[in-house]
């Protein structure tokens, strides 16, 4: 088990620094920087053998506040009374630095950037209170030469390299393909170090003088700590397949209390099509988000509705932000039948829907992974991740569904698009087309989870906090592990996470008195 065993903090060790971080992606990054800054000897380990995490495919876009009332407003409205006031506080002041760190860090490099107006995804206090700070171009950086490992978002890959950048200009020490194993602690739960595996398979003790971070991400690669979290299952991952809750494991084994396990970032996609890579999903096409109560805004039309396994519209196919919500619908259990009806639920399309956009999305950093989505779609046809034929009572026996059912559901949703109004679920009417057109396609569906916000409860300090509401003395946590999002999500606010709690737990950790 992790966390417990070579744990006599009087062995002795292989090697001492200041400070330890766990973890190389946006968070760890950050804080190496941070804690390196304010004077410490730092080691950054990261498991696999290439950094960036989940952080290196993601949007990259930095949500900032120039209004830290506003934004902390917002965050206790979205986070319904899950996260204490002082964290959120902490995380909206944090905001307020961001886009003058983030240019202060990217300045060596040249970097152009945007300044985006972006409030907050739900009608609530503070709405307004938010921006993003996007680093838009760096000159001579070209992330397919730099990271051909990655997949996603431009942005991810740029904010990654100016940390990556940063860290090495500071000599700060990296290592890769090198997990951390276990947590040492005195009897009395200090932390002192940890123990890690090198690439050549030796443990070797790293003594840490003044602390350790843990900034080693969620549990997104790890299908049994779903199981035991989660109501619905299967979910599959769609990223990086390195975070698997070893810090959630390791500061549980120190009596870490743990919140928000049940809150995922996520939406709904296809299953990879090769088995080799099982669990591992693509996520569905992204849309822009829309508010409740500014519909009016969602004028990006759609081409396909979902279907549960009895032929039946389950959901509005366009919540105001599918990237994040988009997968709840999908964890109803039937007590009758036993099963997850809509798990995995149908995704249908036409001829007109099949020649406008990829309907997948896929994200990754990992360099077995080469599946790329095709302009047309007709890849994917041929793989079987999409099935079709000219008919939908054809369509719905390849599906396995009941063919009447099917065609009352889609002359039902015909019947609505005509008008423009979804009167089962309120879709937004600029989402909405008709599927009309054969041939006609379908994709099974599943529970996609981008990350995970759970793991172990932390203060304003980013200290670690056990089952009886004290500082595990010398630990910290930053960025997705443990996160402060406990309900409602808010977009671009996990990166900003990464940025303010790494900036925290890199300052608080350096500064401790150190131990001999
Ligand atoms: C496709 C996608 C798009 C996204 N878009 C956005 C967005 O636009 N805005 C936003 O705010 N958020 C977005 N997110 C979420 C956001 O990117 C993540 O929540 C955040 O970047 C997590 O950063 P992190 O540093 O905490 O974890 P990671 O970046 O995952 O880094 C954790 C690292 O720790 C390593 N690790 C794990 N265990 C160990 C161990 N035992 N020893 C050593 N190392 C270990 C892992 O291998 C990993 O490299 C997106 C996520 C995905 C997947």
């Amino acid at each position: 088990m992790a966390g417990v065993k070579g744990n006599g903090a009087g062995e002795g060790f292989d090697e001492v620094f200041d400070v330890v971080v766990v973890g190389f992606g946006f968070a760890g990054g950050v804080t190496a920087i941070e804690a390196h800054d304010r004077g410490a000897k730092v080691l950054l380990v990261e498991k696999m053998p290439d950094p960036g995490g989940i952080s290196i495919c993601s949007h990259g876009a930095v949500c900032s506040t120039r209004k830290p009332d506003g934004a902390f407003a917002y965050l206790k409205a979205t986070n319904a009374g899950r996260t204490p006031d002082p964290v959120l506080r902490a995380l909206a002041d944090g905001m307020t630095e961001l886009e003058a760190y983030v240019r202060k860090l990217a300045e060596p490099l040249g970097a152009e950037f945007m300044i985006r107006d972006r409030g907050g995804n739900y009608p609530l206090p503070g709405e307004d209170s938010f921006y993003y700070t996007q680093i838009t171009a760096i000159p001579n950086f070209d992330s397919a030469q730099v990271y051909p490992q990655v997949r996603g978002r431009p942005a991810g890959p740029m904010v990654f390299y100016m940390l990556q950048r940063n860290v090495a200009d500071r000599g700060i020490d990296v290592r890769l393909s090198t997990p951390v194993r276990d947590l040492i602690r005195t009897p009395e739960r200090e932390v002192t170090g940890v123990v890690i595996e090198t690439p050549t398979g030796e443990r070797r003790r790293i003594g840490a003088r003044r602390g350790v971070v843990l900034a080693c991400g969620g549990f997104e690669g790890d299908p049994e700590m779903q199981r035991q979290y989660w109501q619905l299952m299967p979910v599959f991952p769609a990223a990086n397949r390195g975070n698997t809750g070893d810090g959630i494991r390791m500061s549980q084994a120190l009596g870490a209390k743990l919140w928000h396990m049940w809150h995922f970032h996520g939406s709904y996609g296809f299953r990879h099509p090769d088995e080799k890579f099982f669990p591992f999903g693509i996520r569905v096409k992204r849309f822009p988000d829309w508010i409740p109560g500014k519909e009016s805004r969602a004028v990006v039309q759609a081409p396909w509705i979902l279907v549960d396994r009895k032929a039946k519209r389950f959901m509005n196919e366009f919540p105001p932000y599918v990237q994040d919500t988009g997968w709840r619908e999908f964890e109803f259990f039937d007590p009758v039948t036993q099963s997850f009806p809509r798990i995995p639920a149908f995704l249908i399309f036409d001829e007109v829907g099949r020649r406008r956009f990829p309907m997948g999305n896929p994200a990754y950093n990992d360099r077995t992974m080469k599946f790329t989505w095709s302009r047309d779609n007709l890849k994917e046809v041929e793989l079987g991740i999409l099935k079709t034929d000219d008919t939908i009572a054809g369509l719905a026996k390849k599906l396995g569904l009941d063919p009447a059912a099917l065609e009352a559901t889609m002359e039902r949703w015909n019947k609505m698009a005509a008008v423009k109004k979804d009167d089962d679920f309120g879709r937004p009417a600029g989402t909405i087309m008709k599927i009309q057109r054969p041939p006609f396609y379908a994709g099974e569906v599943w529970p996609v989870v981008s990350n995970t916000q759970g793991g172990p409860v932390h203060d304003a300090k980013q200290r670690i906090i056990d089952v009886d509401d004290k500082p595990i003395a010398r630990l910290f946590a930053a960025g997705e592990l443990g996160s402060s999002f406990g309900h409602l999500y808010l977009a671009g606010g996990n990166i900003a996470e990464c940025f303010v709690t790494g900036r925290i737990a890199g300052r608080e950790a350096a500064s401790l008195p150190p131990l001999n």
